[in-house]
């Protein structure tokens, strides 16, 4: 299995690609945990990264390009991939175009993960998180501490100022027209296809498991 999977912050896409990576034994490739990895490990790559990130500057997409490149060399990556939220422009799908074909490489398909505003407003500002131990919860989940306090530490939950629903509108419609140009260039090419993400169901993995077809490479 190799595919892109593209969609709004609140999509569940990175739920979905952990998910999916586990099942079928393929690396699951986000830009955040890569860059992460590359900082905290003080590689080559990281240095430069983070001289962009501590000025508050973007990485640069050539960077970013660059561990991707090295990502997929390593085994797991091998056997299949899923990249969680990369390419974002359109500059970096033609440069992943390039390195992909310079590997031989062909996704199975660029999966949009379509969901509505209003559930994305709902999920996002419903998300509250532990400033001790960064421990994630979400008041419309059945395990949400009722007393709101950490079940791991005990602090005081918080919602963060980025997941007020104000804020969580401003952020989404910033997506879709930074994003409109990126899905027009998969539209074109034939190879984008939406799934319904508007249930937090397993429904949502068994449509990309299906529209991966017979192809159960899973050995
Ligand atoms: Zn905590």
């Amino acid at each position: 299995m190799r595919m892109i999977f593209l969609g709004p912050p609140g999509a569940g896409k990175g739920t979905q690609a952990v998910k999916l990576a586990s099942k079928y034994g393929i690396a699951h490739i986000s830009t955040g945990d890569m860059l992460r990895y590359h900082v905290k490990n003080g590689t080559d790559l990281g240095e430069k990264a983070k001289a962009y990130m501590d000025s508050g500057r973007l990485v640069p997409d050539d960077l970013i390009i660059e561990m991707v490149k090295e990502r997929l060399e390593e085994e797991d990556a091998k056997r299949g991939f899923i990249l969680d939220g990369f390419p974002r422009t359109v500059n970096q799908a033609e440069a992943l175009e390039v390195l992909l074909k310079s590997k031989d490489i062909t996704l199975d398909a660029v999966v949009l993960f379509d969901v509505d505003e209003e559930t994305l407003v709902r999920r996002l500002s419903g998300r509250r998180i532990c400033p001790n131990c960064n421990a994630i919860y979400n008041v419309h989940n059945s395990d949400y501490p009722e007393d709101g306090r950490c079940k791991r530490c005990g602090n005081g939950l918080i919602q963060r100022d980025d997941d007020r629903p104000e804020v969580v509108r401003r952020r989404l419609k910033v997506y879709e027209e930074e994003t409109a140009p990126l899905l027009d260039y998969y539209r074109n090419k034939g190879s984008l296809i939406s799934v319904d993400a508007s249930s937090e169901s397993d429904a949502v993995l068994y449509a990309i498991v299906s529209l991966y077809g017979g192809k159960d490479d899973s050995n």
